[in-house]
Parts: structure tokens; sequence; C-alpha cells
């Protein structure tokens, strides 16, 4: 009974000690959480379904954890579900006897084939009843599927659906549908479900050590010595979860050993991707100086192209990931060949962050990140390979068993520099220098526009200078090259909605409305409508793509302006990098609402479209806080200096 108040983990659950987890005990858990808007109870509905889970049947733990997130293990595995509606609606329609069009045209009025699959369930009479599913039996048939690959797959898989699908009662298909389609759609983002697993720990603590002992929750909640240790021990959690982004190796400690244990067993492991430290935009060079006033940094030419973090694990193999922890050691087959030669005899395991750039060996100069984003994704040929890469390393993260994030920057970079060697044309070490003047700064920008870099990465050299993992931290700070004439930085925006075209545009879709993502209300909130910095050739090929997301209406996680309703809604998957004049208030838009004003939100002027982030998720998209960060930093400029003119 997820909805009550005071949840006793043992009476309140609806299995016994031992017995396996039901679905549908985690299914009606799913059910609350979509039916929540408030992030703390929906915390909460999580957190007594795992201590429930923590209590009753520990085993379940892990396999909980991955369906309530929409994985089959680590993210960076990537092993994705994402079966196509056509073929989940043909499963539907064998397995309740209704014709492929009802529920064609069912999904397309409802627009969530979860709710089609439990409609059509429900409307269906069964001879003999199947046994009931489990959290475990669920988890297992759906990896089972993911996996299933060779000579027709997809109609092995279309069995596997079916089987699963007759044994599914009561609201349980809309869930099973919906984690095959890969999206959960219950607005329940990752933190969350850190949140609830940390404080489901702390009112429960799963360790053996510390025998169940039951808190209540709600009571307790108040306390303040409860508050902090349920804080302490979120912030444990967090933080190993960034060091170790693995449940698989998580929960069993946590289980075995108790949460507090976790950092000591989980630690930055070659082999185990972990989210890259972020940089906060500024709008010039005096920012840069201020922030620094009176401390070591070092300004880094900003390469621009992709991320690469590098791997070099104990059995000698190496790995190299993107930005967003995706494998992308089979789009770079050249760098892995080459590895060996720039990396020192000495050195037995490393993680390295650096930029894979473009570059043309005959001139021996960068090129520009549109030419790196037609290599082949996965799977390249080494022998077949034109467009080539230059690796800029600029960071030292771990090295021969010895994490290196709490060390300097400046103890890092020797590091760096002492344990491996340039190698011409392909390893390179970041240009960069070291000075607090204005003016050598400033000539060290026009240097790395004029190397055909984005601008600068100034970074703090020994105070306040660790390596924060998955943090945009104010010790790095970008000093893009337009920030001239823009409001500091790009954005990175989600396409939730399309404008049908006029004149020149008829067929095609002519402008878009755009939003950032708002975590703490997991929304998106829209920030403007976008028509221009597109060719025509770039428009028809996003009329192409966004045609495939096109919804029946908007979800209930948009927030928008019925002034601005768009003629077509789309999924929120596709990301725009766009640049902008200024940020202003608007009550029609709703990015950043209530953060800067409690009634308007922020919109931007004159957007224009730049390029599609392939490599970011819809929830990578900048967020609303950073939106309203942007906002607050353009004001205090203005303040500073009296005129808006003299940024433009
Ligand atoms: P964000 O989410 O911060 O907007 P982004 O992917 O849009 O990320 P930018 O903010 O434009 O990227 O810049 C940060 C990126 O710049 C890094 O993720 C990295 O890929 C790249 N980069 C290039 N040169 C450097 C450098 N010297 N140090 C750190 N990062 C660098």
């Amino acid at each position: 009974n997820p909805s009550k108040e005071r949840y006793d983990p043992i009476e309140d659950a609806c299995w016994k000690q031992s017995q396996r987890v039901p679905y549908l005990a985690l299914a009606k858990t799913l059910q609350k959480i979509e039916e929540t808007s408030a992030r703390l109870k929906i915390i909460s509905i999580l957190s007594n379904y795992f201590r429930s889970v923590i209590t009753l049947s520990k085993d379940d733990l892990l396999p909980s954890l991955y369906l309530c997130l929409n994985q089959l293990g680590p993210a960076y595995e990537a092993q994705e579900l994402g079966i196509a509606d056509t073929y989940l609606m043909k499963a539907i329609a064998q397995c309740t006897g209704r014709s492929l069009s009802q529920i064609k045209s069912d999904a397309a009025e409802i627009g969530d084939l979860g709710i089609v699959a439990e409609q059509s369930r429900s409307n269906q009479r069964i001879m003999f009843r199947p046994s009931p599913l489990t959290v475990r039996s669920v988890f297992n048939q759906l990896t089972e599927i993911a996996k299933t690959t060779g000579q027709s797959a997809m109609n092995k898989k279309i069995d596997k659906i079916q089987g699963l699908f007759v044994s599914c009662r009561d609201c349980e298909a809309r869930y099973v549908i919906r984690s095959l389609a890969g999206k959960l759609r219950i607005g329940l983002a990752e933190q969350s479900v850190i949140q609830a697993l940390a404080l489901a720990c702390t009112t429960t603590p799963p360790c053996k050590d510390f025998p169940p002992k039951v808190l209540d929750a709600s009571k307790k909640i108040s306390s303040d010595e409860f508050k902090k240790k349920a804080d302490e021990e979120l912030l444990i959690l967090k933080s190993t979860y960034s060091e170790c982004p693995n449940y698989n190796l998580i929960v069993p400690i946590l289980l075995e050993k108790g949460l507090r244990a976790l950092p000591e067993h989980c630690k930055i492991t070659p082999g185990i991707p972990v989210k890259p430290m972020l940089a906060q935009p500024t709008k010039g060079v005096q920012e840069v100086l201020q922030r620094f006033e009176g401390m070591k940094f070092t300004c880094e030419w900003k390469y621009d192209g992709e991320r690469a973090q590098i791997h070099v694990l104990e059995d000698g193999s190496i790995k190299l990931y993107s930005r967003n922890m995706e494998d992308n050691t089979s789009k770079y087959p050249d760098i892995i060949a080459d590895i060996r030669q720039f990396i020192k005899p000495e050195v037995k395991t490393c993680i390295l962050d650096a930029e894979s750039v473009a570059w043309d060996q005959e001139q021996q100069k960068i090129m520009p990140f549109q030419i790196l984003s037609t290599r082949k994704r996965k799977g390249a040929d080494i022998n077949e390979i034109k467009v080539h890469v230059c690796v800029y390393l600029f960071d030292l993260l771990y090295l021969n068993g010895e994490s290196f994030i709490q060390k300097p920057l400046i103890e890092r970079r020797n590091a760096l520099k002492e344990n491996f060697n340039m190698l011409e044309n392909k390893f390179a070490f970041v240009n960069s220098l070291d000075t607090n003047t204005m003016e050598e700064v400033e000539e060290f920008l026009e240097e790395s526009v004029k190397g055909n870099c984005e601008g600068l990465m100034v970074k703090t050299l020994d105070i306040e200078a660790t390596y924060e993992i998955a943090k945009r931290s104010r010790n790095w700070l970008k000093l893009k090259k337009d920030y001239l004439d823009g409001c500091g930085d790009t954005l990175d925006l989600v396409v939730i909605g399309g404008y049908t075209g006029k004149g020149k545009r008829t067929g095609q879709y002519g402008g878009f409305l755009l939003a950032s993502y708002d975590a703490d209300n997991e929304e998106y909130q829209t920030i403007c409508k976008i028509g221009t910095g597109f060719t025509e050739e770039v428009l028809a090929k996003h009329t192409e793509s966004l045609k495939q997301l096109v919804i029946p209406k908007a979800k209930p996680y948009y927030r928008f302006d019925a002034a601005h309703e768009p003629d077509f809604w789309f999924d929120a998957v596709q990301v725009w990098e766009v640049k902008c004049a200024d940020l202003s208030l608007s009550p029609v838009y709703y990015s950043g609402i209530g953060l800067v004003d409690p009634e308007k939100g922020i919109s931007l002027r004159f957007p224009r479209f730049l390029r599609i982030r392939d490599d970011k998720s819809a929830e990578q998209a900048t967020s609303s806080s950073q939106v309203a960060e942007l906002y607050r930093n353009q004001d205090q400029i203005k303040n500073q200096t009296g005129t808006a003119e003299k940024f433009n």
C-alpha cells in the first residue's frame, strides 16, 4: 500500500518474507508514481517499496532498481530494448485477439501503447491463469528479449513478448509494454531513484551488522538527527555512484556491508566510465580574472571535437567512452591501434580525459567538428577511415591503481606529462598557458580561434582544483570565442513541437518549439520558438527525422502556454544546439519559472539553430537552472557596466 503515510515494510507489503517480489507490487508502485507529481512524494512511494524489498526479499533489489530505471544493466553497457511500436502492436493484437487496426487506432487516440495494452488485456477473457509474474522473471525475460539476435530475431522476440504479455494482470501490461518500448514515461528520473534508495537504506538499514530495524520514515524525517543521517547517506550513495556508476557492484555491497561501506568498496576503476567534469560559461576575460583572483590558473585551448575518456585496464585492454559514458571503443580503432606508443611502459592502468579532434594530416591542422561527425559511429574498419583524428589530452583521473581525482590539477598535469609521450599527428597535450594577465589571456584566446578552436577552458591549478566528477564546476570556466555577441554560451535544447511551414516551407515544418529540462520537476519547460539558422537542406532533414517523433498530444510533463501551442507535438528526443542574442523574462515561456521570477519564465531572444547534438539525451539538455544562471549572469554584467551595448 504505497500511498499510506506510515508505511510498514513487512505489514504493508503484498508478499511474504523470502518470496520472490511479485511484479504486480512494482507495477502498482510505478502506477502510484505516475499519478503523483510532487517529487518528495514520489521518492517516498518508491522508497517504501524498496524498504519492503530490502526487508523481505533482498535479492530482488537489483532487478527492481533496474526496472525502475528502465535499464537492463549499467547504463554504459547500453543493453537497450526500444522495440518499435509496430512490433509491440502486433504482439498485443495476437495475444488479445483484437485486430491490428483496432490497436493502431486506439494507440493514435490514447497516445500510449502501454495503456492500450492494459485496456486490451482487461477486455480479454482467458481460459486459465498463467502463474503470476515476478520482478525477477520480468527482468530476466526482458534481458533475454534484448539479447536475442541473429536470424529471425524479431520473430523470436515477438514470441517472447507474447509469452510475457499473456501473464500480465491488472496494470502490469502497461509497464511491461512501456519497458519493452524503452520508455517508462512516469517522470521518474534517476536522481529520484537514487534518493529513494538512499532513504530506504537509512530508514530500513539492509546490512546484517544492523538487523533490519524498522524506523518510521514519516515521523523520524522531521527529527534533525534522522535528517542529518539521511542527508549524509544520500551524499555517500551519490558520490559512490558518480565514481562507480554500476549498480551490479553497488547493490551487493549495500546489502552485505551497508551503505556507509560503499566508498571503501566502489571506487573509480578502469573499465567503468565516469561522468566527465564540465565547465561553467563566462562572458569575458574580465569575469574569469575576477573569479580566479589570487588563485593560480591555466588557460587551455578548447578543442571542438568529441570528448574521449580513455581507459587502460588491468588486462591490457583499452576502452574509450564518450561524454555520455557510451562505449566508443569501436568508433576509434585508429586511436586504439596507436595508443600503446603514446603510453610509457611504466603505465599499467590509467584513465585519461581528452578530446578527439578531426585532423588534417597533410596540412597538420585541426578540422571543424562537422568533419568529425561524418565518421562511422560504431564498428569502424580501421582500413576505411577517411577522417583522421588527433587526441588532445588534458587530464589524468587514475594511474597505476591510484585515484588522482582528489589531487590538484597541477599534480595531475605533471603526472600526465611524465607518463605519456606525444605522438606526432596522433596524440598531443592540450595547448596551455599559465598566466594571469588580461592581455596574455586575450592573446591566447585569439590564437586558439586562429587554431580552429572554440576558445579557451580556464582551470584552477592548485587551490580548489580537484577533478569533480559529473559536476559543472566553477573551477573550470569556458570562454567561447563568440561570447561577445551572445549570452556567453550556446544552449542545448529539446525540440518538443513543430509549426506548419508556409510559403517556401510548405510541406515542411516552418518553425519549432524548444524546451529546457527541469530536473527538479522532471518536466520540459518551453523556452522559445525557433525558425532561423537552418539551410533549406537541413530543414528538410529535420522534417524527415522529426516526423518519426510525432505524438498525438503534449506529454503531461511538457509545460507550455496555450498561446504557443504547436501544430505537432514531438517526443522529447532530439537536442539542438542554439545560439541567442540574450535572455529575457517572459509571461508565455516557462523555462526556469519560479527561479528568477515567481510567475515568469525565461525566453531566448533571436535564437538561431547551430547543430544537432546527437551526443546528448533530452535529459542532458541545458537545464532550467542553467538557463536561470545564464539569465542572472547577464543581469549582473549589465548592472556592473551600466549598459548592455558594451557587450553587443
Ligand atoms: P556543456 O554541457 O558544458 O554545454 P558541451 O558538450 O556543450 O557541454 P562545452 O560546454 O561547449 O561542451 O565544453 C565542454 C567540452 O569541451 C568538454 O566536454 C570537452 O569535450 C571539450 N573540451 C575541449 N577542450 C577541452 C579542454 N582543454 N578541457 C576540457 N574540455 C575540453
